[in-house]
């Protein structure tokens, strides 16, 4: 028995089989149904609607967020012998009159518009004239929200439903949790139609978080000892550190290039080009780089410096291994990132609501960086995916995290923010722990706290690892504006002394030389015997004294 699909599948397409739920949601789209299809990067999502619009008659039209991305799809479709058109403003008058031509003509097969392009009145008085095979609404994640990637002219789109509802409508995105997913639905009137979920996992990647000791070496010694050829992205968190990465790199004989969008749009072009049809080159970019980016044989994603969201992390990840080769997450963060972000984030214009959602991503985020089980457990289950085993293809599948009893720690370094008056950034209250008597902390008398140098049988590397853990788990919070560090209500029962609580024990890597291969790893610097419930001969005295009385009696 020849099915129709699969004829058209390999005499247009060239492939053998259907991939993952490609059967099923061809086949609900050939029926005349709606679907809401989730599936990562490199899944194969534009089949999903290319396939169906081929076999239905009339017009498939697929609204696209961007021109580069439009412009991608229709030059394949078109290399595949196939009418596909794209109408944006990047086209001459003349251009643009014969799109339209050719559409009301009935001969284009798939039409990719931006979506405000879509709801301009001409196209719609277009549209009404000529047979329709479907709708595409890719990246359908910008309708929403509550989504980190929204965009208002896709809130729309719900005309789509009210002037053609016969006509199969399709939503398709790569990144959504649940609420997400339930808003797409909602807002494109595709309650009633099925999802086509498929597993987040990208069985290729590898990922690997590290702590930030000299940023630019670290990456450094990753590109030139893992990945030494290969094409891949820096993600940087500014323009400013995008042009400055670009240049260091290429002093240090890197294939580096730079992208964002404060660059001379030719020069952007051209680099953006060099990339994708190059090999081996670095594109150091923010991440006005990615949407749309279908380079295949990207062998890694690095980020320096935490993106804001896992959203945004596990989208710009997909971007690595679309082919399906092994390929590497890299990404490198400290405390310091976070207290940025924080900061950024306090843009007086946003609302408390948007800001406290911003916030709550952020925290989710770094809750994923200090991970004690395995990454992509962990990213799945922030999907409302539950895998089962460990995956394999992470750094703490392969290294399983060490952990320590920090129970004392934690009271000092939870009671040195509140000494201090919970206005501090970590390194201010490390440099109290330590005893080390810098201006700042003379100035504000910190050196006369019955908590200052309590903390010198630990090393300032730890204290900061420390911190670190209680932001992720939310025992301390980020003062308003990023300035400093405050308790948070769960750290009541630490400081009281009622709860143990067991750190990750952070490693660093070192090279016997630089640029030599062999690695030494070394923690840094618990106190001794931290594996047993750390014993600090502290009279009782002295310890009440770094105790929170007022906070225990509240
Ligand atoms: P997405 O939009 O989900 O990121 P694409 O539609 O760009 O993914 O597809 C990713 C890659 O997989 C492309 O190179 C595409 O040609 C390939 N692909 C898609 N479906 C199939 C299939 N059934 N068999 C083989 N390759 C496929
Ligand atoms: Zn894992």
């Amino acid at each position: 028995m020849s099915d129709p699909a699969l004829r058209v599948l390999a005499d247009v397409f060239g492939y053998g089989g259907f991939r993952g739920q490609q059967r099923s949601i061809v086949q609900q789209l050939l029926q005349g149904g709606h679907a809401l299809v989730l599936m990562p990067t490199g899944g194969g999502k534009s089949l999903c609607y290319q396939l169906p619009a081929l076999m239905r008659p009339g017009t498939g039209v697929v609204v696209s967020p961007l021109i580069s991305l439009m412009q991608d799809q229709v030059s394949q479709l078109q290399q595949r012998g196939i009418r596909a058109m794209a109408l944006h403003s990047g086209l001459s008058f003349e251009a643009q009159q014969a799109v339209y031509a050719s559409v009301l003509a009935g001969e284009c097969k798939l039409l990719y518009l931006a979506p405000e392009r879509l709801l301009a009145p001409r196209m719609l008085a277009t549209l009404v004239q000529i047979q329709l095979a479907l709708f595409a609404i890719d990246e359908a994640h910008c309708v929403a929200q509550w989504g980190h990637d929204f965009r208002p002219e896709y809130l729309r789109l719900s005309v789509l439903c009210e002037r053609w509802p016969t006509v199969p409508r399709v939503a398709l995105t790569a990144t959504a949790d649940l609420r997400t997913r339930r808003e797409i639905a909602a807002r494109l009137q595709l309650q009633q139609a099925p999802w086509f979920v498929s597993s987040f996992e990208r069985h290729n990647i590898f990922y690997q978080l590290v702590h930030k000791r000299q940023a630019r070496r670290q990456l450094l010694q990753f590109l030139r000892d893992e990945q030494a050829g290969q094409s891949g992205i820096v993600y940087c968190l500014s323009r400013r550190r995008v042009d400055e990465l670009t240049a260091w790199l290429q002093e240090e004989g890197v294939d580096a290039l730079a992208y964002h969008a404060g660059l001379d749009t030719a020069l952007r072009t051209r680099n953006q080009e060099l990339f994708l049809e190059g090999s081996g080159q670095v594109m150091v970019a923010t991440t006005a780089f990615g949407m749309g980016v279908d380079k295949p044989d990207v062998r890694f994603v690095a980020h320096m410096g935490l993106p804001r969201s896992i959203e945004a992390y596990y989208q710009e990840t997909g971007r690595a291994g679309r082919d399906g080769l092994p390929a590497t997450a890299w990404l490198v963060y400290d405390l310091q990132d976070v207290m940025l972000l924080h900061q950024l984030m306090a843009h007086p214009d946003s609302s408390d609501q948007m800001c406290q959602r911003e916030h709550g991503r952020l925290g989710a985020m770094l809750a994923f960086c200090e991970e004690l089980g395995c990454r992509t457990q962990a990213l799945l289950r922030y999907f409302g995916e539950e895998l089962n085993q460990q995956c394999g293809h992470c750094d703490l599948c392969v290294e399983p995290v060490r952990t320590w009893d920090a129970t004392d720690c934690v009271r000092k370094a939870l009671s040195a923010v509140y000494r201090t008056g919970q206005s501090y950034g970590v390194g201010h209250l490390v440099n109290v722990l330590c005893g080390r008597s810098t201006k700042p902390v003379k100035e504000r008398g910190h050196d006369r706290l019955p908590i200052f140098a309590l903390g010198r049988g630990v090393s300032a590397d730890c204290w900061r690892s420390v911190y670190r853990q209680l932001l992720a788990r939310g025992c301390v919070v980020v003062a308003p504006g990023g300035r400093g560090l405050r308790l948070a209500e769960q750290c009541r029962p630490l400081l009281r002394g009622e709860l143990r609580i067991e750190l990750r024990r952070d490693q660093y890597e070192t090279r016997s030389r630089p640029g030599h291969r062999e690695v030494f790893r070394h923690e840094c610097g618990f106190p001794d015997g931290c594996q047993a419930p750390v014993r600090e001969a502290l009279p009782r005295r002295e310890s009440a004294e770094w105790s929170l009385l007022p906070l225990e009696r509240g």
